[in-house]
């Protein structure tokens, strides 16, 4: 068994991840007692926005794809709210994503892909939640770099800390009513990312060539702050900035709120050497120009 190259005290950290998303979903169920007030919409509005950014942002274009580059003091920070989403530390994210996803992307090997090793609705449903709750959801490697940080590597091994100070913050702030509003974001925020190895890689529209059935989803990328451009993420991963698509002949520019954090946070000195296509890549990789080729 794979797992066994792991320390004990990591198997169980990792073995964590599924009971805390079984416990979410339960905590879920709090407001249909307590009803929400608009106070406590707006704390899981709130919490939902912050913690999917620190995915998005933090997690997935700064450490895993090195999209730009920032202080440790980001990462840390960074991954401290990422990590409240109870969706696991860094290391654990990045060890998954690229040997387990960019690296076999809906091939045998992709750990979520909805087309392997199942297809249709249980595919969808493997790729949105299966193979982490049914399947065996310790990554086969753990990447150096980070491990190398011993920030990234404390958060990562103590990643359900962030999660229960998070949801005792909370239930200091406004009672049970704040704890269900708490559990219900933190929910709805596991699907929201979720929905990128599910829907994104089913359903939109493929702009760029790829290997793979990643697609450009509109509904995914407002769930996700951007992450929904997700053809352009497989075209270009290590670019800053997922809005892209090309139309005609020409590059389209669209709303990707998490490269607008970005940008902010370049303009607050913390983010540097943002990458991006030009548009002559684009236009290269563009499905439109490669059909223009063969014919
Ligand atoms: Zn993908
Ligand atoms: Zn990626």
């Amino acid at each position: 068994m794979v797992v066994n190259k792991y320390p004990r005290l990591l198997v169980l950290s990792y073995n964590l991840g599924p009971l805390q998303v079984v416990i979410f979903h339960l905590g879920a169920l709090l407001p249909l007692m307590t009803g929400l007030s608009w106070q406590a919409l707006l704390w899981g509005f709130m919490l939902y926005v912050i913690r999917m950014l620190g995915i998005t942002g933090i997690y997935h274009r700064l450490i895993i794809h090195k999209s730009y580059q920032a202080p440790k003091i980001v990462k840390w920070v960074g991954s401290f709210i990422a990590s409240s989403a109870g969706q696991m530390g860094p290391n654990w994210w990045k060890g998954h994503h690229i040997q387990g996803h960019h690296n076999h992307s809906d091939m045998a090997g992709d750990r979520h892909s909805p087309h392997t090793p199942y297809k249709g609705l249980k595919g969808f449903l493997w790729a949105q939640f299966g193979w982490l709750m049914t399947g065996d959801s310790m990554p086969h490697s753990l990447p150096a770099d980070v491990e190398a940080d011993w920030g990234l590597k404390l958060i990562d091994r103590l990643h359900f800390v962030p999660l229960l100070l998070l949801g005792a913050v909370s239930f200091w702030m406004g009672g049970l009513e704040f704890l269900g509003a708490f559990f219900l974001s933190t929910t709805i925020l596991f699907h929201g990312v979720a929905l990128v190895n599910s829907l994104a890689h089913t359903a939109g529209e493929q702009p760029f060539t790829t290997t793979d059935y990643s697609r450009n989803n509109w509904f995914v990328a407002v769930a996700t702050l951007g992450e929904g451009w997700h053809n352009l993420h497989h075209a270009f991963q290590w670019s800053a900035r997922h809005g892209f698509s090309v139309k005609d002949g020409k590059v389209v520019r669209l709303p990707d709120p998490t490269y607008w954090f970005i940008l902010l946070l370049e303009k607050l000195h913390l983010a540097s050497d943002l990458k991006l296509p030009s548009e002559v890549e684009l236009l290269q990789a563009a499905s439109e120009t490669s059909a223009l080729q063969k014919a």
